[in-house]
């Protein structure tokens, strides 16, 4: 049989035409086409690129076409974005149907997401286009729609809460949204959200047929470059391992193409809407009108290239025509009086970038700048309380022995790292750490003073039935458990906890365990260290002035501001938590748990004739005394509290520091 040679590709040609599945819109056409406005000046018209360029190239890589696996946006608030990543979920459960999840951190914030922007969204999209794509609401036989499950033909669109455990693990999924993944933070069970959410993915990780979206404002920079360190905001670091594409403009008078940054941006005061932009190559002042039409011609340029960086775009302010120059400047002018609280907001929320805390954790160096000369190992003349913090870890016990003044004033005497392994109590670091305690310090009189109490944190580093077991063999070793939250007293009630040796469960005895609240303790310090002093040109050593000696090294003080205060605006409600800056902080912890056995002491709780005793008591006769005259009896009833009334009386062992090898905390 013969046949033309043509016939049969003719044939398959026009077969394939009627059988080939139409090709997925692409999004940027979809859009224009379905998002119908729900808010702002525009409402009820379809979405349009016109004050949101950037937002095509976004989209084309949201696109099913586009082989990219992640997109991620860093970027500030006004630009459109969000509804970029609620219109992508409705363009894929409508072109390419599957599992979609859709994470966004906290109940609340995925309430406010559903109700007030994605449920009005797709009421719209479906009510002006005729579409029935998502399924109605359940009905009677249960097989409808739900608040955080939008049924579709083909798959799901699951809402995720990313505090919920339960809601991060569920189900395979195909294409996934990070909403507002800087504010993504661990589960209390210390699992990473972003890990359990990027397990779902699993099924198509071989294949590469996945897609994530990730879009947030930022958060905290440590100021690692890589942004790799815990705390570390996450956007950025995603945006870091990204191609990194900024919006570029063109300058009207000399056309040299350029990102904008804040550095060149002229605020004018007295007229913030006259503010204006200087180009880096020419000096012309930019204005906003010249501005409006630059940004709408203007294009992405990545920064960065190579085979493993996916699409990253930064969208600031700058780049948004629903901000202006004046609006900037406005946040600008207005974030000044709000202290950090505002430059953090005004870096995070309009400059989109994230945000090096240097208020509340102080700058390590400036007080590093500001050490003093004074001896290792002895208490200053005016350290009425002595108390120290131990911290352990696996491989050893970090230790500080802090002097406290009648008006808060603190002195570190010691810090030091005992090295060792420390999951045997009897051995190791905690043979180096007995060594130490049972020698006296000395005081500025020559005197042998000892650690009046000295709290070891047995809630850290499953090391709890060593910490129990040690701080049995002394009455001034306190087994402390450090307790988050405002208003967590100080040093709370002591309670009992039974002590198993060598993991069996049996019972041996038991000892005390010391609630320390951490917060109100870590504002305390934090507040006294960025106060100045004589080392500042002050005329006098403020209370609370926190005296650290030449003898501490970078390492110490990197430790001591590894945590910083974190305040921010939830739904109206200030939310304010401590947060690591870095991975390292126990010499900070130390010195918490030291303030609070200080608390426990009596710090707060002496009255000055008490004070006056206890400087009468410490400080020899020979010596100069000013207070003589105010020293009264302590009533007796007061004498059963627990009280620095313990001095060592002088004995002729040698002095402590020759005993054992140190290790320079440096
Ligand atoms: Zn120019």
């Amino acid at each position: 049989m013969s046949h033309h040679p043509g016939a049969l590709a003719f044939l398959s040609r026009e077969l394939a035409k009627i059988i080939r599945p139409v090709p997925p819109m692409p999004f940027r056409d979809w859009l224009g086409s379905n998002i119908v406005l729900v808010d702002g000046p525009k409402k009820g018209e379809f979405w349009s690129p016109e004050d949101a360029p950037y937002l095509l190239e976004i989209a084309d890589c949201l696109s099913i076409e586009n082989p990219c696996n992640y997109v991620t946006v860093r970027k500030a608030q006004q630009t459109g974005v969000s509804i970029l990543g609620l219109s992508w979920s409705l363009y894929l459960a409508d072109e390419a149907p599957d599992n979609i999840l859709y994470a966004v951190p906290g109940i609340d914030a995925l309430q406010d997401m559903n109700s007030g922007k994605l449920q009005p969204l797709i009421d719209n999209w479906q009510r002006k286009t005729g579409k029935r794509i998502i399924d109605p609401p359940t009905n009677k036989t249960g097989t409808g729609s739900t608040t955080y499950e939008k049924k579709f033909a083909g798959g799901s669109l699951f809402l995720g809460n990313t505090n919920s455990k339960m809601d991060m693990s569920g189900k395979t999924s195909r294409y996934g949204v990070k909403d507002e993944v800087s504010k993504w933070e661990l589960l209390k069970t210390g699992e990473d959200p972003e890990t359990l959410f990027f397990g779902r993915f699993t099924a198509f990780r071989r294949t590469k047929s996945f897609k994530i979206f990730e879009l947030s404002t930022p958060e905290i920079d440590t100021g690692d470059e890589l942004g790799e360190e815990p705390g570390h905001c996450r956007v950025d670091r995603s945006f870091i391992r990204s191609d990194q594409r900024f919006w570029n403009i063109r300058c009207p008078e000399c056309s040299f193409e350029q990102a904008q940054f804040f550095q060149n941006f002229k605020i004018n005061e007295a007229h913030p809407h006259k503010s204006t932009y200087v180009c880096e190559a020419c000096g012309h002042e930019i204005t906003e009108t010249e501005r409006v039409l630059a940004v709408r011609k203007g294009r992405f340029v990545a920064t960065k290239s190579g085979p493993d960086r996916h699409p990253g775009f930064h969208v600031d302010a700058f780049a948004s025509l629903m901000m202006s120059y004046g609006d900037i400047a406005d946040d600008q002018i207005k974030s000044r009086s709000l202290g950090e609280a505002g430059e953090k907001d005004f870096f995070n929320l309009v400059l989109a970038l994230p945000y090096a805390m240097k208020g509340n954790a102080p700058d390590y160096q400036r007080l590093m700048e500001r050490r003093e000369d004074y001896p290792r190992g002895v208490i200053p003349a005016e350290g009425l309380i002595v108390s120290a913090g131990a911290d352990v870890q696996h491989n050893g016990i970090f230790l500080e022995v802090v002097a406290f003044a009648e008006d808060r004033q603190t002195w570190t005497v010691e810090a030091e790292f005992f090295p060792g392994a420390t999951d045997d109590p009897g051995r190791g670091a905690w043979v180096l750490l007995d060594a130490f305690v049972s020698q006296p310090l000395t005081d500025a009189y020559g005197q042998k003073r000892k650690i009046e109490a000295l709290a070891v944190d047995s809630g850290d580093g499953g090391r709890a039935n060593q910490v129990y077991e040690w701080c049995r063999r002394g009455p001034d070793r306190y087994a402390i458990k450090g307790l988050g939250g405002r208003g967590v007293p100080a040093i709370g009630q002591a309670s009992k906890k039974s002590v198993t040796r060598k993991g069996k469960r049996k019972r041996f005895g038991s000892v005390m365990v010391w609630p320390v609240g951490t917060w109100s303790l870590k504002s305390e310090l934090y507040g006294n260290m960025h106060k100045p002093g004589l080392a500042a040109g002050e005329p006098c050593d403020p209370p609370g002035y926190c005296h650290f000696a030449m003898w501490l090294g970078e390492e110490y003080f990197k430790q001591m501001t590894a945590e910083y205060f974190d305040q921010r605006l939830v739904r109206g409600r200030m939310i304010e938590e401590w947060k690591p800056l870095r991975r390292d902080n126990h010499f900070l912890d130390c010195r918490i748990y030291a303030m609070a056995m200080a608390e426990h002491l009596g710090m707060s709780r002496l009255r000055p004739e008490q004070w006056a005793a206890l400087r009468a008591r410490l400080i020899p006769s020979s010596a100069p005394d000013l207070f003589e005259n105010v020293v009264k009896a302590i009533p007796t009833s007061e004498k059963s509290e627990v009280g620095p009334f313990n001095t060592v009386k002088a004995s002729g062992r040698p002095p402590r520091r020759d005993k054992f090898k140190r290790r320079k905390a440096q």
